[in-house]
């Protein structure tokens, strides 16, 4: 825990008394009641906030852009060739990562494999708890399931040894048994392969699959069928940051109205829709 939260940081006694205030979370010594002290966690992030699925050139699932008339984009399309039933429950990204943007930089920064920045994991940590105590269930009810009973995360591409890093990062504050998930050797690769990762058979629960970064999101819808396939019955993917490119062209005209926002306690992914004009 020190390592993530130095004792130096204000945070320790700050943020301490927050991750108690939730059945999932894990209180930390010394926890108290936390209304005041969630607040202020609140008040210390900033999003991009995702828009409404409803939203014309939205993806309904990752958010992502859609070509006009197209309710996904072209690559959770592409995500029904891992076979039926074996899909997400769920897809809820937390904010979007704009490439360039600090909020960006700081998802590839927290788990620098020489230098990881402290004040990333701090924040991105910050967010990610913020989040699942504020808009947990609303993520579990969109995904049609009881609140998880596994956690598991998205294995990084490179194959890295140990533990990954937002496991190691958020796992101590999550009350939540983890499901193992690896890659299979010699299936490395990018696009959506369900034999692509080996998941631990932990019975016919929900899971929780966390991930940092969605760019195609082949890799955690990849990650979710191995998840089903070793008898998981739901999984609800929450992302950190689903990846805007502004030098994209379908891209364009979403990451030019996209702008750093406060977080927001009554607003995520799942929370607030927009009806579909064409009433389908
Ligand atoms: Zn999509
Ligand atoms: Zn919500």
């Amino acid at each position: 825990m020190g390592k993530f939260w130095p004792m130096s940081s204000p945070f320790v006694t700050r943020l301490g008394p927050l991750v108690g205030a939730h059945p999932y979370h894990r209180p930390m010594p010394g926890s108290t009641t936390a209304a005041g002290a969630w607040f202020t966690l609140r008040r210390r992030t900033t999003i991009y906030p995702p828009e409404p699925a409803g939203r014309p050139g939205i993806c309904a699932v990752c958010r992502g852009p859609a070509r006009p008339g197209y309710a996904r984009c072209y690559q959770c399309g592409q995500h029904d060739l891992l076979g039926r039933g074996l899909l997400a429950d769920a897809v809820v990204p937390i904010s979007y990562a704009v490439k360039g943007t600090a909020f960006a930089v700081s998802l590839w920064r927290y788990k620098s494999w020489r230098s990881p920045d402290p004040a990333a994991r701090t924040a991105l940590l910050t967010l990610l708890l913020t989040f699942l105590h504020d808009h947990g269930r609303c993520v579990w009810r969109h995904a049609g399931m009881p609140a998880p009973g596994r956690l598991a995360v998205v294995p990084t591409g490179c194959g890295r040894p140990g533990p990954h890093p937002l496991l190691a990062m958020a796992g101590p504050y999550l009350r939540l048994p983890r499901t193992g998930l690896a890659i299979r050797p010699g299936e490395q690769g990018r696009d959506p392969n369900p034999d692509r990762f080996i998941a631990e058979r932990s019975g016919p629960g929900a899971v929780l699959l966390l991930d940092d970064s969605w760019v195609s999101g082949a890799s955690a819808q990849s990650a979710a069928a191995a998840l089903r396939r070793a008898g998981a019955r739901h999984v609800a993917v929450v992302v950190l940051g689903r990846h805007v490119d502004p030098a994209d062209r379908l891209s364009a005209p979403l990451a030019a109205r996209l702008a750093p926002s406060g977080y927001d306690p009554d607003r995520c992914a799942v929370h607030t829709t927009v009806p579909d004009p064409s009433g389908s």
